[in-house]
């Protein structure tokens, strides 16, 4: 019989985020294989798991990962664990997750502490429809033609990006996205957690020596960018049913239903 693969989360700030089965699965397995093991130790110690640890990151993936396939095939469980968060989420794991579903060996997620959507579920902006980018691209080139592209998507866009980027990453936000809403989500579950809200260029304009991690966040291709008619349109076709009589709450979920959208959608255009 083979193993089993465990793709196991750990806390990305606070150690009260480690589940009750996470701790469990790492007690258990026979290998952790881990990014820093440094890192992964001190997780370990602190939760009592005294289980062997290897390395497993991107300079050694695909030794280490033939190592620990032949491990899961000769009956052994293995958990991965990143540095923080659900491994395979910008850190090393998909590979391995791929090899082992092609050598038919089952995979079980432990779930657990996320930056991205623990970003969006408290950012405020569409959580129906999101698109996860990760880590832009390196070079100037293709993060422009990425950004360019996510421009027209009609979805909340989360990236990471280290602190030392965010500002020149910002201003290109901030170019090419033009006047939309933006959240940073900075040091989840950390001691200074915090949030900051508002159009790209006044957050641009106001980060200077930011500390910690951080996820931004961007509104999608806002209703009246996408139907392409002047915001002027909508803020008449409002005005024309509060000229009718109605309350200006009851002349945007009539002018909603006019355009097929949602009333929040109506109340971001007439806004800009
Ligand atoms: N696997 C992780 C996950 O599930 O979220 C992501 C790891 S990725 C290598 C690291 C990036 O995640 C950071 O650069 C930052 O953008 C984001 N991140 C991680 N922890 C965070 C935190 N506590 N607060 C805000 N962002 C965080």
């Amino acid at each position: 019989m083979n193993g089993i693969l465990y793709l196991c989360a750990t806390p990305i700030g606070n150690l009260e985020d480690m589940t009750f089965r996470a701790i469990k699965i790492l007690r258990e397995v026979d290998l952790i294989a881990a990014e820093d093991t440094r890192r992964t130790l001190k997780l370990l110690n602190y939760f009592d798991i005294h289980t062997p640890l290897t390395r497993f990151d991107e300079n050694c993936k695909e030794n280490v990962g033939k190592k620990i396939l032949e491990r899961l095939l000769a009956g052994e469980s293995v958990a991965i664990v990143s540095d923080a968060g659900l491994p395979a989420i910008c850190d090393p794991g998909a590979d391995l997750v791929r090899l082992a579903i092609d050598a038919g060996i089952k995979i079980c997620p432990i779930p657990g502490a996320n930056a991205a959507l623990s970003a969006l579920i408290c950012s405020g902006l569409d959580t129906k429809q999101f698109f996860f980018v990760g880590f832009p691209p390196r070079t100037q080139k293709n993060r422009r033609e990425l950004l360019q592209k996510l421009s027209k998507i009609d979805a909340t866009i989360i990236f990471y990006e280290a602190p030392h980027r965010l500002k020149k990453f910002l201003a290109e936000l901030a170019e090419i996205f033009g006047e939309r809403q933006v959240v940073l989500a900075r040091e989840l579950t950390k001691v200074h957690e915090e949030f900051l809200r508002g159009k790209i260029s006044a957050l641009a304009e106001k980060i200077s020596e930011p500390l910690g991690e951080f996820v931004v966040l961007v509104e999608g291709k806002t209703f009246s960018e996408q139907i392409s008619l002047p915001n002027e349109n909508i803020s008449d076709v409002v005005q024309k049913f509060m000229d009718s009589g109605l309350d200006k709450k009851s002349a945007m979920r009539e002018a909603a239903k006019k355009f097929n959208v949602s009333r929040r959608e109506i109340y971001s255009a007439i806004k800009h």
